[in-house]
């Protein structure tokens, strides 16, 4: 079995103020009461996880509250959190330990007592510097929020600071892209993710596009500006380490990064996934049933699958072919299963894949098919 990088955990918190008219993730409207009685589930969660011997006894090197909005909660609250993570896991001395933030939910105040109780890394979901494009997809919060919270972030300590950006967004055109991502540029974030706007099934936009009232996403135009990303934030000093992420030297997301080389990672909250020692399990995407489990003394478990050998090594070379330096094939395991290699040269051949010795990589024509290339690897086992 191929070697494990690290070990995280994950905590999602299931709340925003509205939801954006892209968005299919699990999450409720946020109410103080409900909030309240979410924690105390968390914390239960969290210790009953403490008592057993799931992760292994290293302490994890990092920890990502997302969601949701984890800025719904109270500083207060997620430094509670925090500190019961660190009791029950402990917490490597260089851990990143990081929250995804909407610009307009935070404070200078607030992100200085996040920075105090251990958060070393800040991700805003700033998606565009364009007013009517947020607007259009239902998405709170200004250009200026965003202007403003990477400064209250500064000033309360952050150095590590994430931009979130969406192209596709309906009306976005290239000039307006490129406008965004040169007022990001201008924020100097360390880090930036650029994300495809993709239509989710059950969400508003969904529903808006079939209704003809806002236009799909183009696939083109789409590629394009992925394309421009890339120029732009290349020639300002960023490296494009991953399909959809960017860094200065040294910032890359540890947190990511465990889940492209395999590293074990476990989810609390509702909706969370968590992948160890070649199982995947999951949490009941009901927040309701989460607490009424957790009164019980019962993990929120919803579904667990142990992988097979061959499905572990597929799937660790399915995430680290997300990499831009690729991964390797003895690392994942993969040169053991005859299928799956067939179908890697295949995929070499049609200049989908590259190949350096053990180091395999999607090549620049191979990273606009990134995901039909995972599910062409994966089904290559049950041929
Ligand atoms: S803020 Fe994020 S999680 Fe909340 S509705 Fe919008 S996209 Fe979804």
């Amino acid at each position: 079995m191929p070697q494990a990088t690290g070990q995280g955990l994950y905590i999602h918190i299931p709340f925003c103020h509205q939801r954006c008219h892209f968005c299919a993730f699990y999450l409720e409207i946020h109410h103080t009461r409900a909030a309240e009685e979410f924690v105390a589930s968390l914390l239960t969660e969290l210790r009953l996880y403490s008592e057993g011997t799931l992760l292994g006894p290293a302490p994890l090197d990092s920890i990502y509250f997302g969601g949701g909005t984890p800025t719904t909660l109270s500083s207060l609250q997620l430094a509670k959190i925090l500190g019961a993570a660190k009791q029950s896991f402990g917490l490597a001395q260089d851990a990143e330990v990081s929250v995804e933030a909407h610009p307009g939910s935070v404070t200078r105040d607030g992100l200085a007592h996040l920075r105090e109780a251990g958060f070393t890394r800040v991700s805003f979901g700033a998606e565009s510097m364009d007013q009517t494009e947020l607007d259009r997809v239902g998405r709170p919060g200004s250009p200026m929020s965003t202007v403003q919270a990477v400064a209250a972030a500064r000033e309360a300590g952050f150095t590590d600071i994430n931009l979130d950006l969406m192209y596709g967004l309906p009306g976005q055109t290239v000039d307006s892209w490129a406008t965004s991502l040169r007022q990001m540029i201008e924020l100097a974030p360390t880090h930036l993710s650029c994300y495809a706007l993709t239509v989710e099934e059950g969400t508003h936009l969904r529903t808006a596009i079939q209704r003809d009232l806002v236009p799909a996403p183009d696939e083109g135009l789409q590629n394009g500006m992925e394309d421009l990303a890339e120029d732009f934030l290349s020639r300002a000093g960023y490296t494009r380490y991953e399909i959809s992420n960017y860094c200065r030297p040294g910032f890359a997301s540890r947190h990511n990064r465990l889940h492209w080389t395999g590293g074990h990672y476990l989810g609390a909250g509702p909706s969370a996934q968590s992948y160890v020692a070649g199982r995947r399990f999951g949490n009941v995407s009901n927040l309701v049933d989460y607490n009424a489990a957790l009164r019980n003394g019962r993990l929120p478990v919803s579904e667990s699958d142990q992988l097979t050998e061959a499905d572990d090594s597929c799937e660790r070379l399915v995430f680290g072919l997300r990499l831009t330096d690729g991964v390797s094939l003895r690392e994942t395991g993969a040169l053991s299963f005859h299928e799956l290699m067939e179908k890697v040269n295949d995929l070499i051949g049609d200049d989908i894949l590259e190949r350096n010795g053990e180091l395999v990589r999607l090549t620049s024509r191979g990273r606009r098919y990134a995901d039909t290339v995972a599910v062409s690897l994966l089904a290559s086992l049950s041929e």
